[in-house]
C-alpha cells in the first residue's frame, strides 16, 4: 500500500514594505481603482516581450504557440476576472521573489513619500504612481497566480488574500496555462462589475490600447475570444496616423504616470542608422527622480522586439524622459552586453540625446510657459549634465534657467549677459540651500546697489557644477561670498558718489585693531565694497572655497578643512564710523565690539557665534553699558 501525501502549500510572510503597501491599497478609499487592470496587462505584455527576447537564442521556447497573446476572461457568476498571458511565466522561485518583495526602487520611494505625508494625502498620491502587481488587491479579496515558465514541465500557484501572508504550492501542469501566467482575481463585492464586458473593454481600450501585444476578451469562461486591441506598435505608425489621446495613453502605459506628457517626441531617423523614437517628457515630477539608483527608462527594441531597458540610451541627466527606441540595424541575436558596446548603439545614444536637447531648446523659444514648467520639474536634474557632459555644456547652459536678484521670474544666461554692467567681468552667483535666505544675505548688498544681477543658486546640484570650472561667453562664474569683490569700477545705481572702499584713517585703524583682537579666528579683516546696509559680512579668502559651498559639502560628508573666513567691514556704516571714533580709554568696549561684529556676521550666515559663553558675556556688558 502506498500513502500519497499531498505537498501542503507553503506559507510565507510578505516583506514588511509589501505588507504596508498592501494595507494601504486595501484600506484606501481610492477613486481610480481601474489602474489595477493597466498594471496587470502591462505585466502580461512585459512577460510576452521577455519571452520573445529569450526565444531569439532558444526558438524552442515558443513551441507551437509563437504569437504573443493576452486574454481577459470574465466570470460574472463567480465574481472572477482572469488575466492570462502566454509569456515567459514564472517558476516557484520567481514567484516568491517577484510577488513577495518590492523589487522596484520607485515603489520604495513612493512608500517613503506616503509615510512622510499627512493622513489622507496618500490616496491621491497612489493615482499618480505606477503601483504594480499589488494594485490587484484594490479590487480582489483573493488573488491566485498560476504560472508555468516557458520550457519548464512544472507549474506552481501563488495565492494570497493580501493580509500579510501568501502561499506557494506546485500544481498539476494540466491546471496551469501551457505556458505563461494566469492571474485570477476573486473580486470584492463592490468591485464585481470588473467582471462585466462593457466596463472592462472600455477601460482596456482607454488605458492599454497600445501595448504591443494583442488583447482579447472572453465574456464567459467558455465564450469565444473577441479581440479588443490589436497589439500594433504605435511607434511604427506615422505621426499623422496617431491622435493626441493615443499618445497620452501610450505615455501613461510606458511611464506609469497619470499625467499628460509635456513633450511628445516621435520621429524616424534615417540615413546611416535607422531607428524610430517615441519619447516623452513627463508633465509632472516622478517621486523617485533623485533616487541615486534610478536609471533612465528608455526601452530599446530591435525591429519591434523588446531587448532591454538598461541600454542607457539617454545620459543620466535626462533620466526623466520615458519612451523607447526601435532600431532597424542592431542584430537581434546579440547579447545585451554586446549591444551596450555596439557602435550602432552609441550613434543612437548620441542622436537621441541631441534631439531631446534640441527639442527642449525649441520649446524654450516657442512656449516659455511650457518650458518653464519643465524646468521647474527637471531643471535640477538637467543641471547634473553641466559637470557630467562636458561636450554639451554650452547647450545645457543655454537651457538653464535661474532665480536671481533681478525680479522673481526665471532668467536665462542670455538675459543675464544682456543686463551686464559696463566693466563687469564675471557672472556672479550666491549658492546656498534656501532661496529666501540667499536673497537676504548681506554679501549681495553691494551688487544690488550697483544693479549687478546675482544668480541665486539653491539647488543641491548647484554646488557641484559651479566648481567645475564652468564659464559662459568667456565670462567666469564667480561667487559673491568668495575673494575680494572688486566692485569699485562699477558705479552705484542711484548715482551715489561714494562708491569707494576708501576708509577714513580712524576706520582703517579700527580695522587693524579688530584684526589683531580677532587673531586666529579669521584670516583677514578688511574694508568692503560689497556691503551697503549691513555693517559686516563673512567671505571666503581669495583662494578658499566658497563658504556656503563648503557647508553644503560638509553636510554631504565630503568637507575639506574649512579655510578661515575673511571678515569684511562696511567702512561707511554709521556703527563702524562711531566705533572707530572711540578713544583709547574704551579698550574693553572696542574689543567686545570687534568680537560681536564677527559673531553678527556669523549669525547672518546661519551659523552660531564662535564661543557662545563669551558671546553672552559680551552682550551682557553691552546691555549694561547702554543702561548706565
Ligand atoms: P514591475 O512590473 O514594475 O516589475 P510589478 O509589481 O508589476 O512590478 O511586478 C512584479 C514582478 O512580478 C515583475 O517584475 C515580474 O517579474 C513578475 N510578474 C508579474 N506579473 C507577471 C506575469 N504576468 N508574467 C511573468 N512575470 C510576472
Ligand atoms: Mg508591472
Amino acid at each position: 500500500m502506498t500513502t500519497i501525501t499531498e505537498a501542503a502549500p507553503e506559507t510565507h510572510a510578505f516583506e514588511a514594505d509589501v505588507a504596508k503597501l498592501l494595507h494601504m491599497m486595501v484600506h484606501s478609499v481610492y477613486s481610480d481603482k481601474n489602474v489595477f487592470l493597466r498594471e496587470l496587462i502591462s505585466n502580461a505584455a512585459d512577460a510576452c516581450e521577455k519571452l520573445r527576447y529569450e526565444a531569439i537564442a532558444d526558438p524552442a521556447l515558443l513551441g507551437d504557440d509563437p504569437q504573443p497573446r493576452i486574454s481577459l476572461i470574465l466570470d460574472p457568476d463567480n465574481r472572477k476576472l482572469t488575466i492570462e498571458d502566454n509569456g515567459i511565466g514564472m517558476t516557484t522561485a520567481d514567484m516568491s521573489e517577484a510577488l513577495g518583495t518590492i523589487a522596484r526602487s520607485g515603489t520604495k520611494a513612493f512608500m517613503d513619500r506616503i509615510a512622510a505625508n499627512k493622513e489622507g494625502e496618500g490616496t491621491q498620491l497612489i493615482g499618480q504612481f505606477g503601483v504594480g502587481f499589488y494594485s490587484a488587491f484594490m479590487v480582489a479579496e483573493k488573488v491566485d497566480v498560476v504560472s508555468r515558465r516557458a520550457g519548464s514541465d512544472e507549474a506552481a500557484m501563488w495565492s494570497s488574500d493580501g493580509l500579510g501572508t501568501y502561499t506557494i504550492a506546485p500544481v498539476e501542469v494540466a491546471e496551469a496555462p501551457p505556458r505563461g501566467t494566469r492571474v485570477v482575481l476573486h473580486l470584492m463585492e463592490d468591485a464585481k462589475d470588473f467582471a462585466e464586458r462593457f466596463k472592462v473593454e472600455r477601460i482596456v481600450k482607454a488605458q492599454s490600447g497600445h501595448v504591443p501585444v494583442p488583447i482579447s476578451i472572453l465574456e464567459k469562461p467558455d465564450a469565444e475570444p473577441a479581440e479588443i486591441a490589436d497589439g500594433a506598435a504605435l511607434w511604427t505608425k506615422s505621426k499623422s496616423e496617431v491622435s493626441e489621446d493615443e499618445y497620452t495613453d501610450f505615455y501613461r502605459s510606458v511611464a506609469g504616470q497619470f499625467d499628460k506628457p509635456a513633450i511628445t517626441l516621435h520621429y524616424r531617423a534615417e540615413g546611416r542608422q535607422e531607428y524610430s523614437v517615441l519619447a516623452f517628457v513627463p508633465g509632472s515630477k516622478p517621486f523617485d527622480l533623485f533616487d541615486p539608483d534610478r536609471k533612465g527608462r528608455m526601452k530599446l527594441y530591435v525591429r519591434r522586439v523588446f531587448i532591454t531597458d538598461e541600454a542607457d540610451i539617454l545620459p543620466r541627466y535626462l533620466r526623466f524622459v520615458r519612451g523607447l527606441v526601435d532600431s532597424a540595424d542592431l542584430p537581434l541575436n546579440m547579447s545585451r552586453e554586446m549591444i551596450q558596446e555596439s557602435p550602432i548603439l552609441s550613434a543612437i545614444q548620441k542622436g537621441v540625446t541631441n534631439r531631446v536637447l534640441s527639442e527642449l531648446e525649441k520649446l524654450s523659444g516657442n512656449d516659455v510657459e511650457a518650458y518653464t514648467a519643465i524646468w521647474e520639474n527637471f531643471g535640477p536634474v538637467i543641471k547634473e549634465g553641466l559637470y557630467e557632459d562636458y561636450e554639451r555644456r554650452e547647450s545645457l547652459l543655454g537651457l538653464a534657467r535661474f532665480r536671481s536678484t533681478a525680479g522673481d521670474g526665471w532668467r536665462s544666461l542670455k538675459d543675464y549677459v544682456a543686463g551686464m554692467k559696463e566693466n563687469q567681468t564675471a557672472i556672479y552667483y550666491a549658492v546656498g540651500t534656501d532661496l529666501d535666505r540667499l536673497k537676504a544675505s548681506p554679501q549681495i548688498e553691494g551688487y544690488r546697489a550697483r544693479g549687478i544681477e546675482v544668480l541665486l543658486l539653491a539647488d543641491q546640484v548647484d554646488s557641484f557644477w559651479v566648481t567645475a570650472g564652468v564659464d559662459h561667453d568667456g565670462k567666469p562664474f564667480k561667487s559673491v561670498t568668495q575673494g575680494a569683490a572688486d566692485l569699485s569700477l562699477i558705479p552705484l545705481a542711484e548715482g551715489d558718489a561714494t562708491p569707494s572702499v576708501e576708509a577714513s584713517e580712524q576706520v582703517t585703524s579700527f580695522i587693524a585693531f579688530a584684526k589683531e583682537i580677532l587673531g586666529e579666528a579669521v584670516s583677514d579683516v578688511r574694508a568692503s565694497d560689497r556691503l551697503t546696509e549691513s555693517a559686516v559680512c563673512l567671505v571666503a579668502p581669495d583662494r578658499g572655497m566658497d563658504r556656503q559651498l563648503e557647508k553644503i559639502l560638509a553636510a554631504a560628508g565630503q568637507a575639506p578643512m574649512a579655510a578661515k573666513p575673511v571678515l569684511e567691514v562696511n567702512p561707511r556704516h554709521g556703527l563702524i564710523v562711531k566705533l572707530a571714533a572711540l578713544g583709547e580709554d574704551e579698550k574693553t568696549f572696542r574689543e567686545d565690539a570687534a568680537h560681536l561684529l564677527l559673531d553678527e556676521a556669523q549669525i547672518a550666515d546661519g551659523e552660531h557665534p564662535l564661543d557662545p559663553r563669551a558671546f553672552s558675556a559680551r552682550l551682557g556688558r553691552l546691555i549694561e553699558r547702554a543702561l548706565t
